[in-house]
């Protein structure tokens, strides 16, 4: 007999978590690793959300939330989503949880049964395959190219639809690619998407205030959307809050009540300081808020200066990001080539030899679906990553 179910030995590992363990334990050798690999802001919590932390310890919030989340909560979050989204969600279509990851985990669980299909582009976050998967979904694969700035047009999104599909799963801005949708590029999508009764959008914006080329587009405002799209989003990227596992999402009632109804088997809510200390986040106006500015201008500058040394590495194929804090370059041009009886084949190949002669911690393009690509975050200071960048041009040289 075997103990553990199908369901959890059929999960893969978090690929993006197992190379930043991986970087820790080599780190804790004394080697000397410089971590790409990780998904999170090197900045900390602004002062203001801290602050309103501490104080909902001083206030006594350490009692069960309502389990979709505090009512002043969800109509800063109401409120939130007018102000940078257009978008007219009522509280009662908000459900916070404990991070956007178990807002689509729930959400997967709630709407989608065995055998229906979940179209994903590829490259797509490490985790909407696993939590698809987990709900029992077939995952279609809509493959992108970096031709295209790793986003999927209208004729590809329209191919991938069958009478089974029941969902759509994509990050604009994007993890891994760091390339965001128009709103042009989204109607396009929408009217797709509309021509299908029963198909559903997960718009995933947690990279919102990472946005270095313009107002972000959000899915659900496009007309007649609304009713087709559940919008998740988060504290994690744009307000350096990753530690206080904070997502939520927009969604129609019935979605909304179903996941909050689930969640209330599964966690009861989410932490009640963390809760208070998101409404501060949420009057935020990006508009205006320095914190959330600073950090994107900061971000921006690496991003500029990584790409200028990703172009002088010959053979790369890389685009320049819009937003979020990733680069995804294609290293193909490598594959096939050895360094001290060492072939590289493909991307793990690519990111463990970069990781042991290089020391330099990436995740390879294989865990978001594309091989022929490696993802590097640029969530680091810029000497780390000149240095990261020396190092990994002088380990692609090398390759003969
Ligand atoms: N969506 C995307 C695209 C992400 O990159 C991440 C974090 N890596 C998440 C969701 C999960 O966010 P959270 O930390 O709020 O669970």
């Amino acid at each position: 007999m075997q103990i553990l179910s199908d369901r959890i030995q059929q999960m893969p590992e978090s690929e993006t978590l197992a190379m930043t363990a991986k970087a820790r334990e080599l780190k804790a050798q004394g080697k000397d690793i410089i971590s790409l690999s990780i998904g999170e802001p090197d900045f900390n919590t602004p002062e203001t959300v801290k602050e309103a932390g501490k104080k909902a310890i001083d206030d006594n919030f350490t009692h069960y939330p309502p389990v979709p989340g505090y009512a002043d909560l969800k109509e800063a979050i109401a409120h939130k989503f007018e102000r940078d989204n257009g978008l007219a969600y009522k509280p009662e279509q908000i459900v916070v949880s404990t991070g956007a990851k178990q807002s689509i985990y729930q959400l997967c669980q709630v709407l989608v049964n065995p055998g229906e299909e979940v179209i994903i582009p590829t490259p797509y976050w490490v985790s909407y395959r696993a939590i698809a998967e987990a709900a029992g979904a077939k995952c279609i694969f809509v493959k992108t190219s970096i031709e295209h700035d790793f986003k999927m047009t209208p004729a590809q999104l329209e191919a991938a639809i069958t009478p089974k599909t029941k969902l759509v799963m994509f990050s604009s801005p994007s993890n891994p690619s760091g390339m965001l949708y128009s709103k042009e590029e989204l109607q396009g999508l929408s009217d797709v998407v509309l021509r299908h009764e029963n198909v559903f959008v997960m718009a995933d914006e947690i990279y919102e205030h990472i946005n270095f080329v313009g107002k972000h587009a959000s899915i659900a405002a496009c007309p007649g959307m609304m009713e087709r799209v559940i919008t998740v989003n988060g504290v994690a990227k744009g307000f350096a809050m990753t530690g206080w596992r904070i997502g939520f999402i927009g969604a129609p009632t019935v979605i909304a009540k179903a996941c909050s109804k689930l969640q209330g088997q599964v966690t009861s809510a989410t932490c009640s300081i963390a809760q208070k200390a998101t409404v501060r986040a949420m009057q935020m106006d990006p508009a205006t808020s320095q914190d959330i500015i600073g950090m994107r201008d900061t971000f921006r500058q690496r991003r500029d200066m990584v790409y200028a040394l990703l172009r002088d590495i010959p053979g790369l194929k890389v685009r320049q990001p819009q937003g979020a804090f990733y680069f995804f370059p294609d290293v193909s041009a490598y594959y096939g080539k050895s360094h001290e009886g060492k072939k590289i084949e493909n991307s793990t190949d690519m990111a463990f030899y970069l990781l042991n002669e290089a020391g330099v911690a990436t995740v390879m393009g294989s865990a978001f679906g594309d091989d022929d690509c490696i993802r590097l975050s640029y969530a680091t200071s810029e000497d780390l990553l000149r240095e990261a960048l020396r190092r990994m041009r002088q380990a692609l040289l090398n390759l003969k």
